[in-house]
């Protein structure tokens, strides 16, 4: 297992908050669409990710700090989504990589297509409560001329003579030890088992061609930016009939001018006039629900946080996390002649010394500290 902090250039004891924001720039730094044809940046970009997966989440986060592993154990879904069955998985990193990740075990028959993946960019709406979305990829399809064989109309595809179709050979050798007997795969064939002799002109015996796909995509909500949501099986299918990869959807969701995304919760930043806090305030916030009351108490100070619960992000468990609305205190920086005396004489009241309306007295005063 790669060391994830490593991957983040984080310090094991880094706050969530330095995970997340290592992870941001170095996933916009190194995203496929930044980074296009850059093989490099690519691996970087899913080991990057994937730490990210691991460390933002306390639970494997402290797994891994134990055990030096992330992979969750056994089956199953961990993170509770896909509950509808089908296109379901969740993965936030892609493990395997492109072109069939058993290529080096012995093995016969067309070989498996390859993973693809794709960005899927959404608002934080659609991320927060799940959406339907259109997924367009260009991908490798079985041949509808040969129906995958690879062979011409007519033709099919022959037995390999040197493998007896098996994809496999094996060799003897002698050597000091005795025979030794070592298998391998048909390079006759290619370990297919078969060969095409007549080749499918429009395939030109490949048994698949390349095509743009488009397939409906079950966003499952709550899903966070860098997820990725996994369509099993629909990646490019091998050649001949080999099985297809899977398609990896890897979510990339927009900032919100209002609202941040933190694990669960969402924070708004609420700005309030002075007086607003003071004498406080009944006004309107508008949350990804819908409109909602919101009460400022008398002698608000700025960074309060009022939480309204379960208007966040949808939880693995069904609950949802809180809306966190954090005041900040806006100081006027500019006052009109009226509001300036108003204030002189609140301080008065108040028996607050400040400075003085004469300007030049006030520069000066600047200076002497400078
Ligand atoms: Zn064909
Ligand atoms: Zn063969």
């Amino acid at each position: 297992v790669a060391d994830h902090y490593a991957a983040l250039g984080v310090s094991r004891d880094a706050s969530a908050d330095e995970i997340k924001k290592a992870y941001r720039r170095l996933a916009r730094e190194l995203h496929p669409d930044a980074t296009p044809g850059d093989a490099a940046a690519e691996a970087r970009f899913k080991e990057v990710a994937h730490a990210y997966e691991v460390l933002c989440d306390p639970e494997r986060r402290a797994r891994y700090d134990r055990f030096g592993t992330d992979e969750p154990g056994g089956g199953g879904d961990p993170f509770g989504f896909g509950d509808g069955g089908g296109l379901g998985d969740i993965f936030n990193a892609f493990f395997g990589g492109a072109g069939g990740g058993f290529a080096g075990q012995a093995q016969s028959g067309p070989p498996r297509g390859s993973d693809l993946e794709v960005v899927l960019d959404l608002t934080l709406e659609e991320a927060v409560f799940g959406t339907q979305a259109p997924v367009q990829v260009r991908t490798a399809v079985p041949c509808g001329d040969c129906t995958g064989s690879g062979a011409a109309a007519g033709t099919e595809p022959a037995t390999c003579p040197q493998c007896q179709g098996a994809g496999q050979v094996r060799r003897v050798r002698q050597s000091i030890l005795g025979q030794m007997v070592t298998a391998g795969p048909c390079d006759r064939c290619n370990a297919m088992g078969t060969i095409v002799e007549t080749p499918c002109a429009t395939c030109r015996g490949e048994g698949r061609v390349v095509e743009e796909r488009t397939y409906q995509l079950d966003v499952p909500a709550g899903i966070d930016n860098g997820q990725a949501v996994r369509l099993s099986g629909r990646g490019a299918v091998g050649p001949r009939r080999g099985a297809p990869g899977d398609l990896y959807v890897h979510v990339r969701v927009a900032p919100h001018e209002r609202f941040e995304r933190h694990g669960h919760d969402l924070v708004h930043e609420l700005h309030l006039s002075f007086t607003q806090a003071a004498l406080g305030a009944a006004m309107k916030l508008e949350t990804l629900d819908g409109e909602e009351q919101l009460v400022i108490d008398r002698g608000t100070q700025s960074g309060r946080v009022l939480r309204l619960r379960s208007r966040g992000v949808p939880k693995p468990n069904g609950r949802r996390g809180d809306l966190l609305v954090s005041v900040v205190v806006d100081t006027p920086t500019s006052l009109s002649d009226d509001e300036d005396a108003l204030l002189r004489q609140l301080a008065e009241l108040r028996g607050e010394e400040v400075a003085p309306a004469d300007e030049g007295f006030f520069a000066k005063l600047k200076s002497a500290f400078r």
